[in-house]
């Protein structure tokens, strides 16, 4: 027996100190990470129910993905019953046990647990079968580590159950107390060694995550140029590179990745925790060419399709724009394209290179009013509304409904590209230079209500100017359509046959302003919804986002047509849009993909096409 004692003792310290020995280099490079500018503890209440609801409950991850993320729920409230039991296990083993079967609380607890431990063995069996029998594309190369972890979970639910039926006071209990404790000795260090360290740590990242989604970090002063080296990299970078528990969901909805670019969002947090292995968190080594890809870094749409799936509070984008930031500021960035693009906006002031006359013309031809601070609304064109002919069709569409609701409004005399492209593609000059000429005009303006049809000038006029000193209260016409809808004419006579319409959500209104039923609430009153295979959360992207509509040729096939054929098989008569640059990526797209294309129409056309001689219902 004392034998015995002398055994476990040695062995418990050598696996704590496995693990400590690993685990403490990971919290010192956290810890010795640069501050996050933009880090603030907000609405704690908010961070709870965050916390609750994506780790106590599992709900993301199940909601996503339901049998994989109930499976994992399962493993994950495994862990924590079988947190006491094991604390009671050790303690048994040094003749000193919390829990006894004898006891009416200790006999009610470990048969409650044993039933957990049935579901885990059987979630464990079901996820390694996933992993190593099915293994998707975007879980990577076959891990053996994972295998390892997989068969100790399994052999620690095993060997427990058998603990129940044989207990360890017979020579067979005994054998299974000793497995139970050989699994749990040698699980211990292997979980800061492998991508397990997330049952450590992802708890910290989920409820510590940046506020906003998709945030991008503040820049600190005039030496401070983005993702550069290790040394730019912060404590919440850190934390989140090594909660990466490598599950590929970014991956799996990257609409590059899944096009066939060099992108991969899953070997960017990868390729971040290899470098800081490697190099550390004060480090000057350049991060991109040798552990990110600037071609990569450069694919991305920024549709926040990874930020949003991933289950452990990853925030990617904060990252890929940061290593964006850093080349582009730096003058690191050769890209013709991109050269030509940033030249053509800073010169014309919008995205398409139109001469400033141009928007005059179409507000004088579309008889749009100036605001003038009389007005409810001020509309808020847009490179893309003043300037692109199908989205001026858009605006006048909705100008029309606007006096129609009896809404006044005015457009402004002077407007410039808000810099969306300029800030996702890293331009932080350009950007600033676009957002504070057009916050001084505001401020003339002083208009209380903005109204867009671009989901992409939402955004950044409402969070990203922030930077540049002000933002604006700005809503998208899907949300003021969706109020008014009630007082919107219908178009079609009752009784005749509703034509089929799939919505295709825009990600800057979907993922970035959680911006759903708004748009669909709009298109149920004038045809029957068809959902797209991806849809809502899961959309996925026309490719223009990020700067993608203004650079070069995609390689592989082009995110346009992929989304067009998805969109094509639910065999509608319209595809409608909220956004001027997904309708832009689709005009030739359904085109391509289909000999008969529906109809692209935004939902502001959509909801005109009732007003001519129409009664209100
Ligand atoms: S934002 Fe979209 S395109 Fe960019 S890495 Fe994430 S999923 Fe891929
Ligand atoms: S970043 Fe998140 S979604 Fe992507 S592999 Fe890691 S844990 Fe999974």
């Amino acid at each position: 027996m004392i034998a015995e004692r002398v055994v476990l003792v040695v062995l418990l310290c050598a696996s704590v100190f496995g693990f400590w020995w690993r685990f403490r280099r990971v919290a010192s490079v956290i810890r010795h990470s640069r501050k996050d500018p933009n880090f603030r503890a907000g609405s704690l209440a908010a961070r709870l129910r965050v916390f609750v609801w994506e780790v106590l409950l599992q709900g993301k991850v199940i909601r996503q993905r339901p049998l994989a993320g109930l499976t994992h729920a399962f493993v994950f409230w495994g862990f924590c019953a079988f947190a006491l039991i094991t604390i009671n296990h050790i303690a048994t083993g040094f003749g000193a046990p919390l829990l006894t079967r004898e006891q009416g609380f200790g006999r009610v607890y470990f048969g409650f647990v044993a039933i957990f431990a049935v579901a885990v063995a059987i979630s464990i069996s079901y996820l390694a079968a996933r992993r190593f029998i099915a293994h998707p594309i975007w879980l990577g190369g076959v891990s053996v580590e994972s295998g390892v972890v997989a068969l100790l979970i399994f052999l620690l639910m095993v060997t427990y159950l058998a603990g129940m039926y044989w207990p360890d006071t017979t020579a067979a209990g005994h054998a299974f107390w000793w497995a139970h404790t050989l699994c749990l000795l040698a699980f211990l260090p292997l979980i800061p060694h492998t991508k397990h360290l997330h049952l450590v740590l992802s708890p910290a990242t989920v409820f510590l995550k940046r506020e906003r989604f998709s945030d991008i970090p503040k820049l600190e002063g005039d030496e401070d140029f983005g993702l550069l080296a290790g040394k730019d990299l912060t404590w919440i970078d850190s934390l989140q590179a090594y909660s990466c528990v490598e599950c590929g969901r970014c991956t799996e909805h990257c609409p590059a990745f899944n096009t066939g670019k060099v992108l991969n969002p899953k070997e960017i947090i990868l390729g971040i925790r290899g470098y800081l292995n490697d190099s550390g968190p004060r480090s000057e080594e350049p991060l991109l060419a040798k552990y990110v890809s600037e071609e990569a870094a450069f694919q991305c749409t920024t549709c926040g399709g990874c930020e949003f799936q991933c289950p452990v509070g990853i925030q990617h984008l904060p990252l890929i724009v940061g290593l964006r930031r850093g080349a582009v500021n730096t003058g690191a960035w050769e890209d013709s394209y991109g050269t030509k693009f940033f030249n053509t906006l800073e010169r014309n002031g919008n995205s398409l290179g139109m001469a400033g006359s141009e928007r005059q013309k179409f507000i004088e031809r579309a008889e749009l009013p100036i605001f003038d601070g009389s007005q409810e609304y001020c509309l808020w064109l847009g490179c893309m509304g003043a300037y692109d002919p199908a989205a001026r069709e858009t605006i006048t569409a909705l100008a029309k409904i606007l006096r129609h609701l009896g809404i006044s409004f005015g457009v402004l005399r002077n407007e410039k590209c808000n810099g969306d492209p300029a800030r996702r593609l890293g331009n932080d000059l350009l950007f600033t230079t676009l957002a504070e000429e057009n916050i001084e005009n505001i401020r003339t303006a002083a208009p209380k209500k903005i109204l867009s049809i671009c989901p992409h000038c939402v955004r950044t006029m409402s969070t990203d100017w922030r930077e540049a000193g002000h933002t604006v209260e700005i809503e998208h016409h899907s949300e003021l359509l969706a109020r008014f809808r009630e007082r919107l004419p219908r178009s079609d006579e009752p009784g005749a046959r509703q034509e089929k319409i799939v919505f295709h959500d825009p990600c800057y209104l979907g993922r970035y302003r959680g911006v759903y039923d708004e748009p669909r609430s709009v298109v149920e009153k004038y045809g029957e919804l068809v959902e797209a295979p991806r849809h809502r959360e899961r959309s996925f992207c026309c490719g223009a986002g990020g700067g993608q509509m203004f650079l070069g040729e995609e390689k592989g096939k082009r995110i346009n047509i992929a989304r067009a054929e998805e969109l094509v098989s639910t065999e509608p008569d319209t595809v409608a849009t909220g956004c001027p640059f997904c309708a832009s990526m689709f005009r030739d797209a359904l085109k391509t993909v289909s000999e008969r294309p529906p109809q692209l129409l935004d939902i502001a056309q959509i909801a005109a096409k009732g007003l001519d001689g129409q009664t209100e219902l």
